[in-house]
């Protein structure tokens, strides 16, 4: 999708706005040397390393390693898309975002459309939780449920009348109005012709996006009918492999008390909001994906699932793990809590109360509690071969934890059990990584903590500071070299030489779908005192020095060649020309 924005547009639009304008308004930052410094949004901290830099109009936290363009730092803070995050900075800036370009990514005209239509709806069935006739059913049903009326109205629950075309008769004014409705998934398609609607006689709850703009529905039944939950289909707005229901009402509070609670139902979120506990969201009918857990340490290291106690929890809980697992970086934890099986959250508080349901949370059951006991029910580990079949289990599972202490903590603690020594099982663990990474080729290990090379330290440099391009006459003169990364330096010259204007934000997101982004992430972030002082001069010794490379690796091939055959004379020139010039270099450095 983010190639359907004109790429020159992006441009124009990163060097016109202020990356520290669009932070500071929601990250209030203090100037500190050239830069401009905070406690981190996205991790726990007691002192600033969160740098919002003016010159390269980039972000970046030493302590978590978050980096990026404002692009990025709305797509991360205000958990927008891409093409969400272009509009809304070309908003601020006055630049409209070019028509045709949106047209068939992220239909704006549509989208707007099926915005209205949802509004509409939304205004509709408040309307009747107010004044249908019938509505005492519903009010009465919230009652029993011990909601009150301002719980009500602060999730904005509404009334779906009985009978087969209410929402038809009040909002279908037009073809184009239906075929919104329709679009937005509250009609539905009659064979006969015409259509129908689809929440009947029931609650209604609107569901929001992170900005709190309706993009669905879910709806209670209120008779004994079937589903009991039904929910607006996938739209182009809706999304619930993405979405949560009740972020946008809880992110502040999830935020403030870190921890986060997810539960499978609506009512759920809304009765625990009755009892004053605010900190709830819930997944749309679908499993837990890791959008959704990563979504959620936004705001939060501390996660808790919430799951029935009974067979399909589990199963959902196990599910929800393994999606979670990738996201389980350092300092971020997750627990499962299991409700006693005939009960809910929402029955369980209105039985318990309050207290004892945050008791409960707060007995949850931690991640590699729930991951061993799980896997014990699935190897007798009392037997040898069932401690090998543990480590089996054990292993792909593990292998999707990010490197880090937990993952070192998870495999001794499945050495414990499994009476495997932890060489033996941390070998087994890189077989199981060799064989899911593929071609490690754009993988080279940047290694950071290493001397750098001198392509590599070229990439960083330019990255850095783009007007280091203009000591590079000709982006092709280090194509010859045989090292890693050499493409990428050529293909960062190249762009530079054709857009010096471009500062490091805008490279880098021209780079966005990169293959090479893993490898720019972690050169853009690259700290290196010859990256503070003096650039220029450090920057034209680094060029002296690939030249170098280059030239010995060059007159190293043609007098093998040479001795293996012979060269034609356009080759011996050159072989002539190249080693008179090596005594002006000095001696040629290896290539590192
Ligand atoms: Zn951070």
């Amino acid at each position: 999708m983010a190639g359907r924005i004109p790429q020159a547009f992006i441009d124009e639009l990163l060097t016109r706005i202020d990356i520290v304008d669009v932070v500071d308004a929601r990250v209030p930052l203090t100037k500190m040397g050239k830069d401009f410094k905070a406690r981190c949004p996205f991790h726990d901290e007691k002192t600033p390393s969160f740098t919002v830099s003016a010159d390269k109009q980039f972000y970046h936290c030493f302590g978590c390693g978050v980096h990026g363009s404002a692009i990025g730092f709305l797509m991360e803070y205000e958990h927008m898309s891409f093409p969400e995050a272009v509009e809304e900075l070309a908003g601020a800036a006055g630049m409209p975002v070019p028509k045709d370009s949106r047209a068939d990514s992220e239909p704006a005209e549509a989208g707007a459309d099926l915005s209205g239509a949802l509004q509409e709806a939304d205004r509709y069935y408040r309307l009747q939780l107010r004044e249908h006739p019938q509505a005492h059913h519903a009010v009465e049903y919230l009652k029993r449920r011990g909601l009150s009326g301002e719980i009500a109205a602060r999730f904005g629950l509404g009334y779906a009348p009985e009978g087969w075309d209410n929402l038809v008769r009040a909002l279908g004014r037009s073809e184009a109005q239906l075929q919104n409705l329709l679009r937005a998934g509250l009609l539905a398609k009659r064979e006969s012709g015409g259509y129908y609607d689809r929440f009947r006689n029931r609650i209604i709850f609107p569901i929001h996006d992170y900005r709190g703009r309706i993009i669905g529905f879910g709806g209670r039944v209120l008779d004994q009918g079937e589903p009991k939950y039904l929910n607006s289909p996938e739209t182009p707005l809706f999304h619930k492999g993405r979405e949560m229901y009740g972020l946008y009402l809880a992110r502040e509070t999830i935020r403030r008390e870190q921890r986060a609670l997810v539960v499978e139902g609506y009512m759920d979120v809304v009765a625990l909001a009755q009892f004053g506990i605010d900190f709830v969201v819930a997944t749309l009918g679908t499993a837990t994906t890791r959008e959704h857990v990563e979504r959620l340490f936004r705001f939060t290291p501390d996660v808790t699932f919430c799951f029935d106690g009974d067979r399909a929890g589990r199963q959902a809980a196990w599910r929800a793990l393994e999606n979670a697992l990738p996201a389980l970086h350092d300092g971020r934890q997750i627990s499962f809590l299991f409700v006693p099986e005939g009960e809910d959250p929402d029955s369980l508080v209105r039985k318990e109360g309050r207290d004892a349901f945050l008791a409960r949370q707060g007995q949850a059951t931690p991640l590699p509690e729930f991951l061993f006991q799980t896997l014990q029910k699935r190897a007798d580990v009392s037997r040898l071969d069932g401690r090998a079949r543990l480590a089996e289990l054990a292993r792909p599972i593990i292998s999707k934890l990010p490197d880090g202490v937990f993952r070192q903590m998870m495999l001794e603690r499945l050495s414990t059990i499994s009476q495997l020594d932890l060489g033996t099982l941390s070998t087994l663990m890189l077989k199981t990584e060799e064989t899911k990474v593929t071609r490690a080729v754009t993988r080279t290990p940047t290694g950071l903590k290493q001397p750098p090379s001198p392509v590599r330290s070229a990439v960083a440099m330019l990255l850095q500071n783009p007007a280091l391009v203009q000591h590079v006459p000709d982006s092709n003169e280090f194509a010859g070299i045989d090292a890693p990364g050499v493409e990428l330096l050529r293909e960062l010259l190249a762009l530079l030489q054709a857009e010096p204007q471009l500062n490091t934000a805008a490279v880098m997101e021209r780079f966005r779908q990169s293959e090479y982004r893993p490898h720019l992430e972690k050169l853009v972030v690259w700290s290196h005192p010859m990256l503070e002082h003096d650039v220029e001069a450090e920057f034209r010794g680094l060029l002296e020095q690939l030249r170098r490379v280059a030239h010995a690796q060059r007159t190293d091939a043609l007098l093998n060649k040479e001795r293996a055959g012979g060269l034609d004379q356009a080759e011996r020139a050159e072989l002539g020309r190249l080693l008179a010039e090596k005594s002006r270099l000095d001696t040629p450095e290896p290539n590192r």
